[in-house]
This record gives C-alpha cells, structure tokens and sequence, in this order.
C-alpha cells in the first residue's frame, strides 16, 4: 500500500488526539499500547515460558511453598508501600527458575518477575535480593518494555490501531519476542530509572536501600560477572546514582536479614 507522507502524518495526529495512544503517566513517554495489553502481553510470554521446561524449568509452587512464601512477601512488601503503579491492575506474579550456573533475573510486562537460583545463591543478603526484585518490578510497574515495543513497532502498530483494532497483533508482538526478532532489552535510561524506583520502593520498607549498590559491587567482585552487566550501564555508574537515590528518598537506613535469606536459599533445591 502506498500512502503519501502527508496523508499518514494526518492519521498519526488523529490517532494520537482520539485515543488510542496514551501517555506513560510514570516515564512522560508515549505508550501506544493499553494497560490491558501489557497484561496480555505479559500473561501469553508468562505461558509460553511455562510451556518451555527445557530452558525455563520453574521450580514448582507446590513443591517448595517455603521458597515462594519468602519471595511472594518481598514482593507483597513492595506493593504494599503504594509506590508501584498498577499494583492493583497486575496480576503480579514471581517465579523461581531452577538453573544454579545463571546469574539473572527478568521481567515480562504486566508483572510476572522472574528469577534463577544462580541469582539466589549467589547473594549474601534478602536486602540485596529484594534490591533487584524491586528493580524488576519496577521495569514492569513502568510499563518499560511496551515503551521500548511502541518505539519498535512505532508506525505500523499505529496504522494497525488506526485500521481497525487488530487482535491479532499482540499475539505476532509475543511471538516474534519469543523468537527473538522483537527485544525486550531496556535501554541505559531505563535501567537507571528502575534503579532509581527500586530505591525509592526500599525506602517505604524494612530493608536497606544502599543493599542494591552492595549488589552491584558483589557482582564486579565475581570472577566470571554475569553477562547481563556486559549490556546494562556500568557497575560505577549505577551505584553513583543509586547512592543519589538513596539521599533523595531520605537517606532510609533499614535491615539486610542475612539469617532469614539463609533459611531462603536454603528451602531450594
Ligand atoms: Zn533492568
């Protein structure tokens, strides 16, 4: 189809005037896709992961319900401090992965948060873990991964929203995430902003903030640091920031529960 510039930009105005497009209340970007669709979105990877044991073998709820009680009250404790939005609107769910050799954890839209037992194992305090299931939280609480598909996807999702709402289209965006031809990776601004919002969500709770900076020097301090560092700002320059967050958010000194992240690390397999 072909369509003149000036025709396309009339319709881009309208869509952006009549609806359809909003803008991301928490990050002031423009989001092209609903609240609706980030629940969606995140609901159809969440099964598709459930549905790939070979490279996400989650460790089983009803198997070890001390592991996911001690989890599911960090994350309980983060909603609670009425800092994340849509707290109500996502079905907010965590999930172990049984995989001790990686160092990583990730998030889908819509709040499933996911982390690996290599992560788990590798960290000192529940401080320092609940510093990065803040910090994926927050990813999914600012709706940061439909910013990055909005700017993906950018005219034609527009054009499908203009043509007619296209139902198939989000189930083509989950796809082509799952195969890889759409990513989920976060921009440098987006990793600092998580950062920032993990600090400010500690800050409302009992652990101390400044364990999300320790978390950043125990990972330098690795002999082989995860890859995922390799792709996100500096180890240095995180910490800075988070240290200015910490300030920002009224210096809270709080605890670190090395006995109980003990106890943690010790309900999994
Ligand atoms: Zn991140």
């Amino acid at each position: 189809m072909k369509v003149n510039k000036f025709f396309l930009l009339c319709m881009v105005s309208g869509v952006l005037l009549f609806g359809g497009v909003s803008c991301n209340k928490e990050t002031g970007k423009v989001n092209i896709f609903t609240l609706q669709d980030d629940i969606d979105l995140g609901n159809q990877l969440a099964e598709e992961i459930a549905n790939d044991p070979v490279n996400f073998p989650l460790l089983s709820r009803t198997q070890y319900p001390e592991a996911y009680e001690r989890l599911d009250s960090i994350l309980d404790a983060f909603l609670a401090t009425g800092h994340v939005a849509h707290a109500d609107a996502f079905p907010w769910t965590a999930y172990i992965i049984h995989n001790d050799s990686l160092i990583n954890a990730f998030a889908t839209p819509g709040g499933h948060v996911y982390f690996y037992t290599g992560l788990i194992k590798a960290l000192d305090n529940e401080a320092m873990f609940a510093g990065v299931v803040a910090h994926e939280m927050a990813h999914c609480a600012l709706r940061h991964s439909t910013d990055r598909l909005t700017r993906h996807y950018g005219l034609s999702m527009l054009l499908a929203v203009v043509l007619g709402e296209n139902p198939s289209m989000l189930a083509k965006i989950a796809s082509e995430i799952g195969s890889g031809l759409a990513s989920l990776a976060y921009s440098r601004r987006q990793e600092y902003e998580a950062d920032e919002f993990a600090v400010k969500y500690m800050s409302s709770t009992e652990y101390h903030p400044m364990a999300l900076a320790d978390f950043f020097t125990k990972l330098e301090d690795m002999p082989h640091p995860p890859t995922f560092l390799s792709t996100h700002p500096s180890p240095e320059d995180r910490m800075e920031k988070i240290e200015e967050a910490w300030i920002k958010y009224g210096s809270h000194v709080g605890e670190y529960f090395e006995d109980r992240y003990q106890a943690f690390k010790n309900s999994l397999p």
